[in-house]
């Protein structure tokens, strides 16, 4: 089953991490390094059983192979699950052997953060193997990504903005935001330095308070956000809230947000999406900034540089919507063609 399951999709590896000491039960996926050693982020999760987690960890490492590559970077994709619940599972001990797990495999499979997983946990991992990033700043890290992922889903929205009303000016246009979280509240600040009107959501009122107040921000109740007439939806919270019932609300030209997954299935939503003459701006190529900027640290991190590479997803997202309108394909197809092409084109010049 599990070679069937890695055959499916071209899985080069898959680590089962197991110390009796520290209660350490992890799984590192490499999902395909073509193009460089895989990057990807580590995840701690109460899983209910191993198989989901082995599931989360193949989906979500296949998931960096192409995030990475859509963002020009010579890095492959890979990922890291520990098996518990990051409010009471941790120690020190624990980081400390994973690290001597992503030691073991020499630089093939560089490790940061993700959902449960601290700078703090990063750094004992940083004490067994230097093939990690997103390690406190006094170790030469990047920091916070979310200002820079703001920065990069701002860059796709402007490109998005030119695509659909022909000017990359976000001035006057009315931007509907799902979520004012990190990445958000960053974006909405760009945004209303531009000129855009801002009608936002959230679960948490006090981040909606904080947007009303410094971004003279509209709210909506979270149910409502769909309902709203605008330029373009930016989703910034949760992935799969593009789907049946939400797409027969949506009335904007585009969609272009921060958060993962959105298409809760990339074909048939892609399909209704562009059926309903929305323009959507892929989500993994928008949201690349946190990676670009982490991937910088490998090179001794310089913030001007990451930002330069991350202002061009503004080109990578004019690419996607050129292979779309030649190929006759959605943007979600038409970025994973562009990837494909680009794994394809370095296989083959690895061969010869
Ligand atoms: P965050 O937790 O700071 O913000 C998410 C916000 O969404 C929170 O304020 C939360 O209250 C709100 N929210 C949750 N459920 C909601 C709902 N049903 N309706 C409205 N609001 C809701 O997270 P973040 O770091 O800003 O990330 C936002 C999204 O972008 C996530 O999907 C994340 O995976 C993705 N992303 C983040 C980064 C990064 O650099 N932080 C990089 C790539 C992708």
């Amino acid at each position: 089953m599990l070679f069937e399951g890695m055959e499916k999709y071209d899985y080069e590896q898959v680590v089962f991490c197991h110390d009796k000491a520290s209660g350490l039960k992890a799984i590192i996926a490499i999902h395909d390094t073509t193009l460089g050693p895989a990057l990807g982020g580590c995840r701690m999760w109460p899983y209910e059983t191993e198989e989901e987690a082995l599931q989360d960890v193949l989906r979500l490492a296949r998931g960096m192979t192409y995030k990475n590559a859509a963002a020009g970077l010579h890095l492959g994709g890979g990922k890291t699950v520990i098996i518990g619940d990051p409010k009471k599972d941790k120690s020190d001990a624990m980081f400390r052997a994973l690290g001597r797990y992503v030691e073991r495999l020499n630089g093939s499979y560089i490790i940061a953060e993700d959902v449960g997983i601290t700078v703090a946990d990063m750094d004992l991992v940083h004490e067994e193997t230097k093939h990690v990033t997103g390690i406190s700043e006094r170790f030469g890290s990047s920091g916070n990504p979310s200002p820079m992922t703001a920065f990069g889903v701002y860059s796709a929205m402007r490109r998005t903005a030119l695509e659909v009303f022909g000017t990359d000016s976000l001035a006057d246009k009315t931007i509907t935001v799902q979520g004012v979280g990190n990445v958000a509240f960053a974006l909405c600040r760009l945004l209303h330095e531009d000129g855009a009107n801002l009608i936002v959501t959230d679960i948490n009122t006090e981040a909606v308070n904080r947007a009303v107040t410094q971004f003279g921000a509209k709210a909506v109740a979270p149910a409502d956000i769909y309902d709203v007439e605008a330029d373009i939806f930016a989703p910034c919270a949760l992935g799969g809230i593009l789907n049946d019932e939400t797409i027969s609300k949506l009335k904007v030209a585009a969609v272009c947000g921060s958060a993962n997954n959105q298409l809760l299935d990339a074909t048939k939503h892609g399909d209704m999406l562009a059926n309903a003459g929305i323009l959507y701006a892929p989500d993994y190529i928008v949201n690349a900034g946190g990676v670009i900027n982490i991937a910088d640290e490998l090179n001794t991190y310089n913030e001007a540089r990451a930002q330069k590479k991350i202002g061009e997803i503004f080109d990578q997202i004019g690419k996607v919507f050129d292979i779309a309108k030649m190929e006759q394909v959605t943007p979600a197809e038409a970025a994973n063609r562009m990837v494909e092409n680009r794994m394809e084109a370095a296989k083959t010049s690895k061969i010869s």
